[in-house]
Order: C-alpha cells, then structure tokens, then sequence
C-alpha cells in the first residue's frame, strides 16, 4: 500500500491494485454544488462508481477483457468517451461535462467483462 502523498491535482480518486479506493473529499468538495460546477451528488456518484469499476477490475485490471476496449495510453481505462471508465471520469476533464449531463453509464464492453468476472 502506498501511503504517500498524491500529487497529482486532476486526479479525484484513485483505484490501489484491486483493495481499497480513495476518494479526495476536499478536491471533490472544491470541485462541485458551486456556480458553473456540477451537483456534489452527481460529481462524487460519477467518481465513486468508476473506482468501483476499477475494484471490479476494469479495464484489464484483473478482469479479462472480452473485446479489446483497454485505452493503453491512460492505464487500465476504457477506450469509449462516452463510458464511465473513460480516463476522463476521474479527472477534472469531467466537470464541464458534468455540468449538462447525466452520470455516464458501463458500455457494453465494461458491461461484458464484468459479466465474465461474475459480476453485475
Ligand atoms: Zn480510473
Ligand atoms: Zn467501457
């Protein structure tokens, strides 16, 4: 377990190998319910369930891949913007996003793997 500190400001929550996930309640805090920035319901639900993603082994984090959906360059993320495990939910890439949209939902790629894993 790293227990260092983490650094990087984009990054909301983090995934730790399939044990535990954090979420930064003071960055999600800063980030959410003011003028111009998406509910703090909306905003921690997003990020909570794409760490959960993570904790069910998305994507190729320990759930074998059905179709090859893994964007290699952003780590264990699904290759779909428009699904919940795009890189992109758990950064602030996803608060102008947020602000007119819905919570984004597992494709049916992450839907099918977490299926083989015995999941949902
Ligand atoms: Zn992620
Ligand atoms: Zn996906």
């Amino acid at each position: 377990m790293n227990n260092g500190v983490y650094t990087d400001n984009h990054v909301l929550g983090v995934a730790y190998k399939n044990t535990s996930a954090a979420l930064f309640g003071k960055k999600l805090h800063d980030n959410s319910g003011g003028i111009g920035q998406p509910g703090r319901t909306k905003l921690v639900a997003t990020v909570a369930e794409h760490e959960m993603g993570h904790l069910l082994g998305l994507v190729n984090l320990g759930s074998p891949m059905q179709t090859g959906h893994q964007d290699t360059a952003h780590g264990s993320h699904c290759s779909n913007s428009n699904c919940l495990m795009y890189y992109a939910s758990e950064t602030s890439d996803i608060f102008g996003f947020l602000i007119t949209g819905s919570i984004p939902a597992f494709d049916a790629n992450c839907r099918a793997d977490l299926r083989a894993n015995g999941g949902q």
